[in-house]
């Protein structure tokens, strides 16, 4: 009886991958699955009461495996673009990639798109993406164009909430590629999320922001996310002493104030 169960639900997994492929949205898939809720049980299930299930993607379609193939930074952006591994591409306007295309020696990871981002499909506009863009500019003394800004997350969570373990481990090949495809000199990590993921922890911002962390060949310096800063303006002084850290390593000088 379960090798029945077994077979309906592959051959239902495989009808419904062919909807998708085929451009119908309503499928929704889940690259993993819990375990006690295998594909199997799930898909039959669910298939019984008439909903659409969820069902793992094919290998060739996740993150994991197509990302790395990814010779160069248009061919990743256009395979961000048509990605489905998690749920959160049902409620999305659009992937939000990154703003600039390197080279670069400077780049900032970024959590996940909020409302502004997901419209525009830039990340870092609104209050948050000025904030970024003066520290950038009147802070590092560069210009926006100079660096590369990324987020951990391609599509907007709902309601701004934060990313689920899920989402992350789903979405951030696309990220890793991106880093290994601009290979910048220093990495800012803007917030615990971004953080945690760049060094590999799960450490809080507060033992991770402060310091320059050694990454290989790369120089990891994590800091505030500036949507904190903005709620939180005392600790602006913080970031300040991080970025001043990134710029030692660049062999950057803060820009010169007119009429100090
Ligand atoms: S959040 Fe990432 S993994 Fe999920 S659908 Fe968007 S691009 Fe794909």
């Amino acid at each position: 009886m379960s090798g029945e169960r077994a077979a309906l639900a592959a051959g239902l997994a495989a009808h419904l991958r062919r909807r998708r492929a085929m451009g119908d949205r309503r499928v929704a898939f889940h690259p993993n699955p819990p375990p006690s809720r295998g594909v199997s049980a799930a898909a039959t299930s669910i298939a019984d009461r008439g909903e659409a299930p969820a069902v793992t993607p094919l290998a060739g379609d996740s993150p994991r495996a197509v990302a790395p193939a990814c010779p160069d930074w248009e061919t990743l952006r256009e395979r961000v673009a048509e990605c489905t591994a998690c749920g959160l591409c049902e409620g999305r306007t659009q992937t939000v990639f990154a703003d600039g295309a390197g080279p670069a020696r400077v780049m900032f990871v970024g959590e996940a798109p909020g409302y502004h981002e997901d419209r525009q499909g830039v990340p870092f506009v609104g209050r948050a993406g000025e904030l970024l863009t003066a520290i950038i500019t009147k802070g590092m003394g560069l210009k926006r164009e100079d660096v590369v800004i990324a987020n951990v997350l391609k599509c907007r969570p709902p309601e701004n909430r934060d990313p689920t373990a899920e989402e992350k481990r789903t979405c951030t090949p696309w990220l890793d590629r991106q880093i290994e495809l601009i290979d910048p000199e220093v990495l800012i990590p803007l917030g615990r999320h971004a953080a945690n993921h760049v060094l590999g922890t799960e450490t809080s911002m507060g033992r991770l922001r402060g310091r320059v962390h050694a990454l290989g060949k790369r120089k990891v310096v994590p800091t505030f996310h500036p949507a904190y800063l903005l709620r939180n303006p005392a600790a602006k002084k913080d970031c300040w002493r991080d970025i001043q850290l990134a710029m030692a390593e660049l062999g950057l000088e803060p820009p010169a104030r007119g009429g100090a």
